[in-house]
């Protein structure tokens, strides 16, 4: 028998949160991002469980073919736009849609010119200083591009360095900056794509007629002290394990490598089939919850490669083979990512390849 962790994808749950990033959309088209497998989610699942999206947003050229494979027949964009003349042959023979973000793209495309047809999105760096054009180059850019024979200029993208409430015309680098930044490309319409999740729920103002969704589709709110519920989204994966064994220790006995839990009563400490290995974050600190037979139980000890430690002491109704949540609907992912100093979104992109995943379509 394998281990018995496993991550469960709610196929139900991706597509009621693409329904309720539709409405907050308000009519603008939806692109669902799917970079990183999907959040680790399964690019497959997310392109069974998206068909009602606009479009697919990806990262990965090679993610272009998958998806098509899968049966994606709507449009695809390259967020991070091309890298190679081979790219280029690839983005036109699968009718996928590509950003161009700096010059040696633009002469990367003049080089390989004339194509049957490549769309292709202006990226426009208004402040997050990653990727993209200022915006005054934005005409320039565009003649540039409107001259190569087969490339059809789409629109505009821009991404947002804070677009959570917290940030949104306050903090550095804020929205309103952002948007300032961009001057009267703010005002554009067609073809113009600005708002991540965060802005897409918190800020409808930022218009645009297109909208890049990627987390929120997977039910995880992008501002970890506002609860996807509120949101009206449901975390999609569920990491959950068993018990493996469990000890009976005295006050003053150790758990573990190092010894870092020392019991101050008398404990029961739960093994669960879970460890850094699995892509569980060894960092994650002592007492993080994971779910137990209705209740929480502290995480005691230093992670292992293939397992943690659990004190079940006041879980009478723990044993050998209970059902252990590491996350989703009990424990939140995104609560756990706070406790470790990260983000929900590198704890869904970090579960390891020898963990198997499996559908829930209930
Ligand atoms: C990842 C990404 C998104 C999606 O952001 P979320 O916060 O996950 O909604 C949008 N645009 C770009 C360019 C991205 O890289």
């Amino acid at each position: 028998m394998p281990r018995p962790i496993k991550a469960i994808i709610h196929m139900a749950s991706l597509r009621h949160n693409l329904a309720a990033m539709r409405k907050l959309a308000a009519g603008r088209t939806l692109w669902a991002v799917v970079k990183a497998n999907a959040y680790g989610h399964g690019l497959e699942r997310a392109v069974r469980a998206f068909t009602q999206a606009d479009g697919l947003a990806m990262i990965d050229i090679s993610d272009i073919e998958k998806a098509r494979s899968y049966g994606w027949t709507k449009r695809i964009l390259l967020l991070q736009g091309f890298f190679r003349k081979e790219d280029l042959a690839i983005i036109e023979h699968f009718d996928a849609e590509a950003v161009v973000h700096n010059e040696e793209g633009i002469r990367l495309l003049e080089q390989c010119a004339p194509f049957g047809e490549l769309k292709i999105h202006i990226k426009i760096n208004s402040g997050m200083n990653r990727f993209g054009f200022r915006p005054k180059e934005e005409a320039t850019v565009r003649r540039r591009l409107e001259a190569i024979r087969g490339v059809t200029v789409m629109g505009i993208v821009t991404h947002f360095a804070n677009a959570c409430p917290d940030f949104d015309y306050g903090g550095p680098v804020s929205v309103k900056e952002q948007m300032e930044q961009l001057g009267p490309l703010a005002k554009r319409k067609n073809g113009a794509c600005f708002a991540n999740s965060a802005a897409t729920i918190w800020l409808p103002e930022v218009g645009g007629d297109a909208v890049r969704v990627g987390i929120s589709l997977y039910g995880i709110s992008p501002e970890p002290a506002i609860s996807s519920q509120t949101l009206g989204i449901k975390p999609a994966m569920t990491l959950s394990s068993e018990i493996l064994a469990i000890q009976t220790i005295s006050p003053g006995e150790s758990v573990g490598y190092c010894s870092r839990f020392t019991a101050n009563r008398p404990s029961r400490i739960g093994v669960v089939a879970c460890g850094f290995a699995d892509g569980y974050l060894r960092s994650m600190p002592q007492g993080s919850p994971v779910y137990v037979e209705g209740k929480m139980a502290p995480i005691v000890g230093n992670i292992a490669m293939d397992v943690m430690m659990v004190d079940l002491t006041d879980i009478d109704e723990a044993h050998v083979g209970s059902a252990v949540e590491l996350w989703g609907r009990h424990v939140a992912v995104t609560d756990l990512a706070t406790r470790a100093g990260t983000i929900a979104a590198e704890l869904l992109c970090a579960i390891a390849p020898r963990v198997p995943f499996e559908e829930d379509n209930s």
